[in-house]
């Protein structure tokens, strides 16, 4: 569904990623591991057309992504959760949810849509008329996820929702994650909590210093040699 084959950007003069090359599967989980730096994040904006690719290319159904602006990636059928939520604080929760069914095509399904939210994150619709910035850090991260999935996308790239989250709730969100599985969409999952992201995956990257080092089918992956892999930098 996702290919990226030889990818290389950056920032300005700096580069960041290295030819980089890999594929998400329709209906899969393709987690993509690696520390602090590793250039996971960059990747996404890639993706998402946010920076520039100098080489490479993505594609989404084997047609390429670049150029496609990012303002158009919803119609494209991919919704990208990013790293550190960026909810509306001052909006409420269900404000929030509608703002993610903007693109033209979903704004007439938004009522069936949060119902849908509401059916899943039982819990924001509890809170729905509460300003989302009241909200745990749970339940913004359950949020943000709710709002991405409004535009009922075909690809979701989740970028680490786990992190500073109470175990508890990382249990729930890795629940939601596997139930949106079960549903037929395919997931790019970016994630520094190795144990979870590769009980849950269906195939995993590993990113060290703006390259893949590891492509391996989940259910084939070791994690003592991963992590071996994982801090020897
Ligand atoms: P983390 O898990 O910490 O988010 P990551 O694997 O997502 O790490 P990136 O955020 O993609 O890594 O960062 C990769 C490299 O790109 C790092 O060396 C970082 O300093 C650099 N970088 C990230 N954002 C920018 C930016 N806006 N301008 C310049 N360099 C940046």
């Amino acid at each position: 569904m996702l290919e990226v084959e030889g990818l290389r950007a950056g920032y300005g003069a700096i580069n960041v990623l290295w030819d980089v090359s890999l594929a998400a599967q329709p209906g899969r989980l393709t987690a993509i591991i690696g520390p602090n730096g590793a250039g996971k994040t960059t990747l996404l904006r890639a993706i998402m057309g946010l920076i520039p690719a100098t080489s490479g290319q993505v594609r989404l159904h084997g047609a390429p992504l670049g150029g496609t602006p990012t303002w158009d990636m919803a119609a494209a059928g991919v919704a990208m959760i990013p790293e550190g939520r960026m909810i509306f604080r001052d909006m409420s929760v269900e404000e929030n949810l509608i703002v993610g069914a903007f693109p033209a095509a979903h704004r007439a399904h938004a009522r069936e849509r949060l119902e849908a939210s509401y059916a899943m994150f039982p819990r924001l619709r509890e809170r729905r008329r509460q300003l989302a910035g009241a909200l745990s850090g749970g339940e913004a991260q359950m949020l943000a996820l709710a709002r991405g999935l409004m535009s009922d996308p075909r690809l979701l790239i989740v970028d680490e929702p786990s992190l500073g989250l109470a175990p508890v709730m990382v249990t729930e969100l890795f629940d939601i994650l596997a139930r949106l599985k079960r549903e037929g969409r395919t997931i790019v999952l970016v994630e520094q909590n190795t144990e979870r992201a590769v009980a849950i995956a269906d195939h995993v990257y590993l990113m060290q210093t703006g390259k893949v080092v590891l492509s391996q089918p989940a259910d084939q992956v070791s994690l003592p040699d991963l992590h071996r892999l994982y801090f020897s930098r």
